[in-house]
């Protein structure tokens, strides 16, 4: 066991990284890959919902030819660049949009969470943040991630939904945006208050979709939520401080 903490030690040194730089890109990695898989997944609804078709059952098929996608071509991003864009069956040419959306929502929650590292960081901590929750067992910040993650990609599912002429209804919008609250809430120090930061960002989003009318109405209101999660308790403090609290 101990040799093999030493080779490990020893293997991390020559790579110019330290252990806990390590664990952080694992982390930044495994959120790329969580994302481009969600990715495939809003492919999905993008392109049965408009449709009325279900998203939970039924394999993807060629639009071509109707083969079901194997599983191994399925794979997000890797499975249309090894195709080379094309059905396996038919050779007929599938849409970059495919990869591009999952290498899309991919990189989103990658930022998201290196922008979690940094803030946990640049607070001069020298543990990587996965140990933060494994050492320290502070797990909040996951749920902030979490919350602000499902913030982005709605707010791409939504955009594709209203290119293609698809109108989201304002209850999918309310349960996206009631997720969103919730995550973000359960990442504040204090629960109550940070529910009520989030509550506040969605009704002040509600007003503003309201007022804008349309698909665009929803893109917004996400949009606010996503502010209310990260920025609101800021701009909350700036408001004190100018009333001399
Ligand atoms: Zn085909």
């Amino acid at each position: 066991m101990r040799h093999m903490q030493i080779w490990f030690a020893s293997a991390w040194l020559s790579a110019g990284l330290s252990p806990s730089m390590w664990e952080d890109a694992a982390f930044v990695a495994a959120a790329f890959v969580v994302g481009a898989m969600v990715g495939s997944f809003i492919n999905v609804v993008v392109c049965r919902v408009p449709q009325g078709r279900t998203v939970v059952h039924g394999r993807s098929a060629c639009p071509a030819c109707g083969h079901v996608v194997r599983p191994r071509d399925n794979v997000p991003i890797l499975g249309w660049l090894l195709l080379g864009g094309r059905c396996r069956d038919c050779r007929s040419p599938i849409s970059p949009a495919y990869a591009i959306v999952e290498a899309a929502c991919g990189l989103a929650l990658a930022a998201l969470a290196v922008a979690e590292i940094v803030a946990w960081r640049s607070a001069g901590s020298s543990l990587p943040l996965i140990e933060r929750a494994l050492v320290l067992d502070e797990w909040s910040w996951l749920s902030g991630w979490a919350g602000r993650g499902v913030a982005a990609l709605t707010v791409v599912t939504w955009g594709l939904l209203a290119r293609g002429g698809h109108v989201v209804t304002w209850r999918t919008t309310l349960v996206a945006a009631a997720v969103v609250a919730l995550l973000v809430a359960a990442a504040s120090p204090s629960p109550a208050r940070g529910l009520v930061h989030a509550l506040t960002g969605a009704a002040a989003g509600w007003a503003a979709g309201a007022w804008a009318g349309g698909p665009a109405a929803h893109r917004i209101l996400i949009l606010i939520c996503t502010a209310a999660a990260g920025g609101w308790p800021a701009a909350a403090g700036w408001f004190r401080s100018l009333w001399g609290g």
